[in-house]
């Protein structure tokens, strides 16, 4: 906890304006996008840093009267990624925002840490350039968390998720040292990658102040297919189906019967509400080559019992099904006082179990669950509706995040392809990381870290 003195000290190095220690101001940040119940605090102190020399000094500060540091972006990590676990600073990054630096002939961007996803994207399409990783909340979601919960998104079965993107970094230190990580090539064979250990550590090794993204050629043209199934193993043949075509979809996203319905109750869309999935799948690449791989999908999907195919050109209906898709989660959300998603992964020809896995557990808990997926990484989505303050249905809801874990790891999965760890999944991460791996992570996080104040309490106990 921060002592009075503590605080006027870091009032006299910062700007007055900059610093939040009224309580109502800082109880916003109390809670992120995460929906679980733990023993989180306020923060002390909340500090809008504009530059990396303040970020360094209030490190510097920490470091030496060990005061925990929470770095946070937008807040919607749905994990409890950064909240506090004991008081301490929260770094809000809303003021380095920039984007600064674009060099459209090097394929490259710099940017501050709280340059948001969706201003980046803008920024490289105005060149006929894309960077592709898009967490369904790209439009408030920053670079900061992102490279911090290494985010993935629909688009992560062709084009890989943030670690693919980022060239290098500079991170501040708990002890307020600066670092440059990688090189800002596109190849790098010296020494350690050290930004990729960064990448995904969830705030807990270094502060990212900027960040040089690699950026690809948009490419020129895009269409979407929806279709239907009756059964969950027919969709994942068609997917496969789909590969054996040689076609490399840019996104194979899912939903089941519920989460079409659950949509179309409170967002009408027109998606077809009679069968037990439907599968999202948009192609990309030279115009030219849109219909070849359209006839190819559509045929892979004919042969695997496909039905109502649907093949959109125009931008304004396939966005009119990508918001429905995206709706699903605000949909489930209507369906009881509280919303809780999950993130499993597991290999491709394991998708069908686990997504008739997780009903089967959240039916036998009594739990509404809504599920969507992107079908071609095997990563699962159950969205459950429930009341959290019914200690009955938190302890089914508990029973039955367990149950699911256990059951991705026995299909050869993992527990988070792309939420990350933060507090809420802290309990099961030695279930699924060699003991001896974790050893290893914890003297890495020494290293970086010898107090302990970054992040402390997410992704495993020390
Ligand atoms: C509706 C919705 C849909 C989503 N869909 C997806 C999806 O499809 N795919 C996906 O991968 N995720 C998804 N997410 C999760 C979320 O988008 C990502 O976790 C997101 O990238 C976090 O960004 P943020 O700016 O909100 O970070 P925050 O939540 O503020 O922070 C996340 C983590 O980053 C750390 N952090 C923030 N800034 C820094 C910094 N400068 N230096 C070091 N650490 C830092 C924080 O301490 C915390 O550990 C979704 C979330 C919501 C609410």
């Amino acid at each position: 906890m921060l002592l009075k003195s503590n605080i006027e000290d870091l009032k006299k190095v910062l700007k007055k304006d900059n610093i939040l220690f009224k309580e109502e101001e800082r109880y916003c940040y109390a809670e992120d996008s995460a929906n679980i119940k733990t023993e989180t605090s306020l923060p002390d102190l909340v500090i809008f840093v504009e530059t990396t020399e303040e970020v360094q000094r209030v490190a510097k500060y920490a470091n030496q009267h060990k005061i925990p540091i929470i770095s946070r972006g937008a807040g919607t990590n749905m994990v409890g990624s950064c909240v506090c676990t004991e008081g301490g600073i929260v770094l809000n990054f809303s003021k380095m925002n920039k984007i600064l630096e674009f060099n459209p002939d090097d394929m490259t961007m710099k940017v501050q840490p709280g340059a948001v996803l969706a201003d980046i994207k803008n920024m490289a399409e105005s060149a006929g350039l894309f960077y592709p990783p898009d967490p369904a909340n790209f439009k408030v979601s920053t670079i900061g968390g992102s490279i911090a919960q290494s985010s993935g998104g629909a688009k992560s079965f062709k084009y890989g998720t943030t670690k693919d993107y980022i060239l290098s970094l500079k991170v501040v230190l708990a002890d307020g040292t600066l670092l440059r990580l990688g090189s800002g090539t596109v190849k790098d064979a010296v020494g350690y990658h050290l930004n990729q250990l960064i990448i995904g550590s969830e705030g807990t090794l270094a502060i990212v102040v900027e960040a040089e993204l690699k950026l690809i050629p948009k490419p020129e043209s895009n269409a979407l297919v929806t279709a239907y199934f009756d059964s969950i193993e027919s969709a994942v043949n068609g997917v496969n189906g789909i590969i054996r075509e040689r076609i490399f979809p840019a996104t194979i996203d899912f939903m089941d019967k519920n989460a079409i319905n659950t949509v179309e109750k409170f967002y009408p869309s027109g998606l077809n509400t009679n069968k037990e999935c439907m599968l999202l799948i948009e192609v990309d690449g030279f115009a030219s080559s849109i219909s070849t791989q359209l006839n190819r999908v559509e045929k892979a999907l004919r042969e695997n019992n496909a039905s109502d195919i649907k093949l959109l050109f125009n931008q304004n209906d396939m966005e009119a099904v990508w918001t429905a898709r995206r709706a699903s989660y605000g949909a489930t959300a209507k369906l009881a006082p509280d919303v809780v998603t999950d993130d499993v992964i597991v290999p491709r020809s394991s998708l069908s179990k686990m997504v008739k896995g997780c009903k089967d557990i959240c039916n036998k808990h009594n739990l509404q669950v809504c599920i969507v997926g992107h079908v071609g990484d095997g990563n699962v989505h159950p969205q459950i509706a429930l009341n959290l303050d019914n200690d009955e249905e938190y302890k089914n809801l508990m029973d039955a995040k367990s149950e699911i874990y256990s059951l991705a790891i026995s299909l050869g999965g993992t527990i988070s392809a792309e939420h990350g760890v933060g507090i809420e999944k802290i309990s099961y991460v030695d279930k699924i990381l060699d003991s001896n791996a974790i050893e290893y992570m914890k003297q890495i996080k020494m290293l970086f870290d010898s107090n302990g104040i970054l992040n402390p309490g997410k992704i495993f106990k020390m």
